[in-house]
Order: structure tokens, then sequence, then C-alpha cells
């Protein structure tokens, strides 16, 4: 990058980002977006759903490729490249990214969705563990798999049902007493014959030297058994994607984004949207949502800027 400063900085590639890229140039905003994963998250969509015009559904991936190639189209500029970090330098937000490249601009979206938590239980370093069904979870196809995902929400029943059709079985582990997915995706777990669903389970450890195989889960109880497994699929919750903020802003106590109605962080002219904000639904609607918003209030704030410098 160069001395320019542009007017928007985005970073993020996902729902959130891509729309606020295209808002951002419709609104007249000369916008550069950081990121490397065209789509962001909805890669990992088998079957996205909850998306008003798609009538059963439409592949993760490429509605995820669909919204970049929009934003492409409106003329946002795309550096292809994480932010390293973003912080203000001469009053301008600066971004630098992994090859060192510097970006100025007169406001700034944090658009970085949130990333997979870890258990943290003895071993659980083993191979065989993984986040993602749709990247990972053909490793087992055709090999009589036993798998077990563990979660209770929507994701986790995306994870088990792109599972049960790769694998001889698919246990749903959780501690619930009840599955917190919505009704369209409990249903199909439901009566899918090869998921076995095991609730108000704790996974207490992971079993394998190199390769993971097996689970020891306890009941409510506390009574432990052993579960033999050639994978495992995590979906135990998320936290929000901010290391790269050197900013002091205002959050939750899990770390995610607070937002004003204009969705402005409390740092003038840095706003957020998506997954990583402090919101109350985490859906590719409402990311795609928030970015649109954003970017017209990205343009509102400039605007003010501008007329208070007069
Ligand atoms: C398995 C699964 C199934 C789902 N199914 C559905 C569904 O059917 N329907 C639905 O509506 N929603 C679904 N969701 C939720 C949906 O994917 C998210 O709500 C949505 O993707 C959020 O968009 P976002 O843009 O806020 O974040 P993301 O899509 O997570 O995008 C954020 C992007 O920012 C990038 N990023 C992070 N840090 C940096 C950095 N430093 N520099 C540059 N880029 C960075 C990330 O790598 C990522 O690519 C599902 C999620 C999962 C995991």
């Amino acid at each position: 990058m160069n001395e320019t400063v542009y007017d928007l900085m985005i970073v993020g590639t996902g729902p959130a980002g891509l729309s606020a890229a295209l808002y951002g140039q419709r609104w007249g905003l000369s916008t550069v977006v950081a990121g490397d994963t065209p789509g962001g998250s909805t890669y990992m969509i088998e079957n996205l759903v909850n998306y008003p015009g798609f009538l059963g559904g439409i592949s993760g991936t490429e509605f995820g490729v669909k919204a970049f190639q929009h934003a492409q189209q409106e003329g946002a500029l795309f550096t292809y490249s994480r932010l390293d970090r973003l912080e203000i330098l001469d009053s301008r937000f600066t971004g630098i990214d992994l090859n060192g490249q510097v970006i100025h601009a007169g406001s700034a979206l944090v658009a970085t969705g949130q990333v997979p938590k870890r258990l943290s239980v003895p071993n659980a370093q083993v191979k065989g563990v993984h986040f993602c069904a749709i990247c990972d979870g053909p490793l087992y196809r055709g090999k009589d798999a036993v798998l077990a995902v563990i979660g209770s929400d929507n994701a986790a029943g995306q994870h088990a049902m792109a599972l049960s059709r790769i694998a001889k079985r698919v246990y749903l582990i959780y501690r619930s007493p009840a599955l917190k997915m919505d009704a369209v995706h409990r249903k199909r777990i439901e009566s899918q014959p090869n998921i076995q669903i095991l609730s108000q389970r704790e996974v207490r450890s992971f079993e394998g030297l190199d390769l993971i195989e097996g689970l020891v889960i306890a009941d409510d109880k506390g009574n432990e058994t052993r579960l033999a497994v050639n994978g495992v699929f995590l979906a135990i919750g998320w936290r929000p994607n901010t290391e790269m903020l050197k900013l002091p802003v205002e959050t939750t106590v899990e770390g995610y984004l607070k937002t004003d109605e204009t969705l402005m962080t409390s740092l003038p002219g840095l706003f957020a949207a998506g997954d990583v904000r402090d919101t109350d639904l985490r859906q590719v609607l409402t990311a795609c949502a928030d970015g649109a918003r954003a970017a017209k209030h990205a343009a509102g704030y400039l605007e003010k800027m501008k007329s208070t410098r007069k």
C-alpha cells in the first residue's frame, strides 16, 4: 500500500465485511478490505439456511464466493492479506498487514467474526480433533468411521448432519439437558438414524497416543464411560476474533465489541459488524445487515468530520 488515505478500511471478508464493502462503494467511499478468506466462515456451511430467497438453502461456499465477487464488482479494493494490527497513527486508522503493508483510512470497520473455542481436557492436543465438518469430514469418507461432535447449537447440528453422510455413526455430545439449536436442525438430527444423541455428558479427556482413539465422558452423576471414536469435531462455543485490534474500545466480558445504534464502537470512527459485535443473533443475514448499516454510518461520520474541519 502507499500513502493513500482511504475513506473506509474493512477488516474481514465474511458476510459483514463484504456487505460493508458493497455498501461503502455505493455510498461513494473509497473502500479497502483486508482479509484472506473470501466469504469468511461461510465456507464451513454445507447448506446455508435462514437466508431469504434461497428456499432449501444454498452452499455456503457458493454464497461466500458470490458475495466476494459482488463486492469486487462494486469496486472495493481487496488486499488478500490479514491485518496484523489496527491502530491509530497521526489521527488516522492505520492497518498493518501480515506482509508489512500499511493502510490508512479515515474510518474503520471490524468485521472479523469469531473463532471456535478449544476444549481444555487432558490430551487435548492429540491429532484428529477438528472444527469444520465441511473441511475435514471428507478425511473419514469410506472408512466406516465413528465420529463425535461436541456441542449443541446450530453449528453442532450442521456438523453432525454433514458427518452422518460420511461416517458409520456420529455421537452428538453436550452438557446441557436439551439441544440449543433451532427446531428445523433439531428435527433433522433426531430423525437421522446414525446420529446418537448423548445429552448431559461432559467430556473428561481425549484418549490416544498420537491420533485420537476415544473419549472419556461422564454423565450428570459423574459416572464415566469410554467411547471409541476415530475423530472429534468441536462446536463448544466461540470467542470474538479481535487479537489484531490494538485500540482501546469497550467490550463485553467475553470481549465482543460494544456498539451504539449506528454500529460505532466507543472509539469515534471505528465501527463493528457481524459476529464480532455484541449482538443477539449471529447469522449471515444479520451480519450482512450490520455491514450495510455500518458502511452507511461510516459515510455519515466522515461527512460530519469534514464539515467540522471547515
Ligand atoms: C458450521 C456453521 C454453520 C452455520 N450455518 C449457518 C446457516 O445455515 N445460516 C446462517 O445464517 N448462519 C450460519 N452460520 C453462522 C454464520 O456463518 C455467521 O453468522 C457469519 O458468517 C458471520 O459473518 P461475519 O462476517 O460476521 O464473520 P465471518 O463469516 O466469521 O467472517 C470474518 C472473517 O474475518 C477474518 N478475519 C479475522 N481476523 C482477521 C484479521 N486480523 N485480518 C483480516 N481478516 C480477519 C476471518 O478469518 C473471517 O474470514 C454457521 C456457522 C457455522 C460455523
